[in-house]
C-alpha cells in the first residue's frame, strides 16, 4: 500500500505557519507523504486564526468548503486545530459535523497520534486541554508556504498582557519560553538546511526568558547572534511597554540583527490606550520612536492599529491620525475593531457603527499610503543588500509591475524587492544570496531593482 498523504491549510499568523511546519515535521516522521493538492490527501489539516469576527467566518467557510471534498472520498479526515479550535473545542463539531479532529492550540504535537487514533474509531475527537506538549523531537521540517531561506523559530508561546480586545491569551493560554539551547538547536539546524535568516516569534518577544530567568531578550539575541552561517535575524512582535534601552541599543550593536522592528501602537488617543489596557501612552510609545531613531538611523519601524474600538470618537480617532504623520510608520496593518469570546471590550459601549470603522480604515489607510510611498520613493537610486528568496513574485495588481524581475527578496530593512539580473547575467544568483541591487521603482506595497555587477 503507497503512503498516506496529507495537505495544509494555514490561516492566520506566523504562529500558525510554525505550528503547521511542526505538523507537517511530525507527519512526515510517521511515513505520512506530502499531498499536491487537497482534493487528493487522506488528511487534511486547516489551522485556523481567531483573532479578528473576518478571521473566524473566513475559517468556518473554508471548513465548510471541505465538506464535499469528504462526501466525494469518504476515506479522508479533516482535522481542524488553531485558535477557532481552541475557542469552540465541542461545539466545532455542533458547527461541523463533517469534522474528525478538533486540536487545540497545546495539541500541535499531539495531532499525528490523534490522527491514527481516529483511523481506528469511527468518534471524532476533540483535544483542546491545556496540557503542555512534550519537547519536539527536532527541528521543523520546510513547509511549502514558507521559504527554506528564512524560517520561523517560536521563542514563547501564549501572553499574559490581556489587551481588553484580544482572544489570544485566551486561546494561546498563559506566556511561558523555549529554553535557550532548545531554540538554538533549532536555529542551527535551519542554517544547515540552507536558511540564511530567522524570524524569532512570541506575542511579546521583551518578556522571553522573564518568568523563568533566563537572562532576557537581548541575551538570546546576543547568542543567537553568534549562530555560524546565519546573515539575519528578525523578532516580531514587540510590545511597547517591555522595549527596554537594552534592545534599543541591540540594533546598533548586533551585525545580524536587521534594522526593522514591528511595534503594534493600536491608538494615538490615550484615552482610547487606557481603555485597551495597553500601559503605555502616546507620548511614551513616540519617545520609543525617537529612541529606536537616534540607536539605529534609518530603522524602519511598523505598526498595527485598530480603528472603531468600543468608545472611540472622531477626535481619538484624530489623535490616531497624527500619529501616524508624527511617527511615520513605514508601513501598518490596520484593522477594524470586532468583538471576541471572553474578552473586556465585547462588554464596552458604545460600538461604533460599521460604517463608521469602515471609513476611518479607508482614511488611516489614505494617510498612510502617502507616507510609505514616500519613504519607498526616498529609496530609489539606493544601493541595498538584497537577500534572495527565490523567483520573482510580482508586485499584485499587474499595473507597473518589473516584467523582467527574475528574483524577490527583501533588503535589511524588510522591504520586499522585485530583482531583474541586467548586463550583469545574475547566472550565479540563487536562493539564500545577498546581492547588491540598485532601487529603480518604489511600488505601493515593494520595491523593484537591478542586480548591482559592481
Ligand atoms: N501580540 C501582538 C499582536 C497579536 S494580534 C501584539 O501584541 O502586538 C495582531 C493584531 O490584531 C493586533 O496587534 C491588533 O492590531 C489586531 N487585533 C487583535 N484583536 C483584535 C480585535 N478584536 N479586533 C480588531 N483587531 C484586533
Ligand atoms: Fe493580544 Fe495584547 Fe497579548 Fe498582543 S500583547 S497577543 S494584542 S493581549
Amino acid at each position: 500500500m503507497s503512503a498516506r498523504t496529507f495537505y495544509i491549510y494555514t490561516l492566520g499568523c506566523q504562529m500558525n505557519v510554525y505550528d503547521a511546519e511542526r505538523v507537517a515535521a511530525a507527519l512526515r516522521g510517521r511515513g505520512w507523504r506530502d499531498a499536491p493538492v487537497a482534493a487528493e490527501a487522506d488528511l487534511v489539516v486547516v489551522h485556523t486564526c481567531a483573532v479578528r469576527a473576518k478571521a473566524e467566518q473566513k475559517a468556518f467557510s473554508l471548513i465548510g468548503r471541505l465538506e464535499p471534498l469528504k462526501r466525494g472520498r469518504p476515506g479522508v479526515l479533516l482535522a481542524v486545530g488553531g485558535c477557532v479550535a481552541q475557542q469552540e473545542g465541542e461545539r466545532l463539531l455542533e458547527r461541523a459535523p463533517h469534522v474528525d479532529v478538533v486540536f487545540g492550540t497545546h495539541a500541535v504535537e499531539r495531532l499525528p497520534a490523534l490522527v491514527e487514533r481516529r483511523l481506528k474509531d469511527p468518534r471524532p475527537l476533540v483535544d483542546v486541554a491545556a496540557a503542555e506538549e512534550p519537547a519536539p523531537a527536532g527541528p521543523a521540517g520546510a513547509h511549502p508556504g514558507s521559504s527554506p531561506v528564512s524560517r520561523y523559530v517560536t521563542i514563547m508561546r501564549g501572553c499574559d498582557n490581556f489587551c481588553a480586545y484580544c482572544v489570544v491569551p485566551h486561546v494561546r493560554g498563559p506566556e511561558r519560553s523555549r529554553p535557550p539551547e532548545e531554540i538554538l538547536a533549532e536555529v542551527r539546524a535551519f542554517v544547515a538546511a540552507g536558511a540564511r535568516e530567522v524570524v524569532l516569534l512570541g506575542q511579546n518577544v521583551n518578556s522571553y526568558g522573564a518568568k523563568e530567568g533566563w537572562g532576557g531578550f537581548a541575551r538570546l539575541l546576543e547568542r543567537v547572534n553568534a549562530v555560524e552561517g546565519l546573515r539575519r535575524i528578525r523578532f516580531t512582535t514587540s510590545h511597547p511597554k517591555d522595549l527596554t534601552d537594552e534592545l534599543i541599543c541591540a540594533f546598533g550593536r548586533l551585525e545580524k540583527l536587521c534594522p526593522h522592528i514591528h511595534l503594534p501602537v493600536q491608538s494615538g488617543s490615550d484615552r482610547v490606550l487606557s481603555a485597551m489596557n495597553r500601559r503605555y501612552s502616546r507620548a511614551q510609545y513616540l519617545d520609543k520612536v525617537s529612541k529606536l531613531r537616534d540607536s539605529f538611523p534609518g530603522i524602519a519601524i511598523t505598526s498595527d492599529l485598530i480603528v472603531g474600538f468600543p468608545g472611540e470618537t472622531a477626535e481619538d480617532f484624530e489623535e490616531t491620525l497624527s500619529l501616524l504623520r508624527q511617527a511615520r510608520f513605514d508601513g501598518v496593518f490596520a484593522f477594524m475593531y470586532s468583538d471576541r469570546p471572553h474578552t473586556p471590550a465585547a462588554g464596552l459601549e458604545p460600538k461604533v457603527p460599521p460604517v463608521e470603522k469602515r471609513r476611518r480604515l479607508q482614511v488611516l489607510l489614505g494617510v498612510q499610503e502617502e507616507i510609505t510611498s514616500a519613504i519607498h520613493r526616498a529609496l530609489v537610486g539606493t544601493r541595498q543588500e538584497v537577500l534572495v528568496e527565490g523567483p520573482a513574485r510580482l508586485p499584485r495588481g499587474g499595473g507597473g509591475g518589473p516584467a523582467a524581475a527574475r528574483w524577490t527578496g527583501r533588503t535589511a530593512a524588510n522591504k520586499i524587492v522585485h530583482v531583474r539580473a541586467g548586463n550583469g547575467g545574475g547566472r550565479a544568483v540563487a536562493p539564500g544570496a545577498c546581492v547588491t541591487v540598485r532601487i529603480e521603482r518604489a511600488h505601493a506595497h515593494s520595491l523593484s531593482g537591478v542586480l548591482d555587477p559592481g
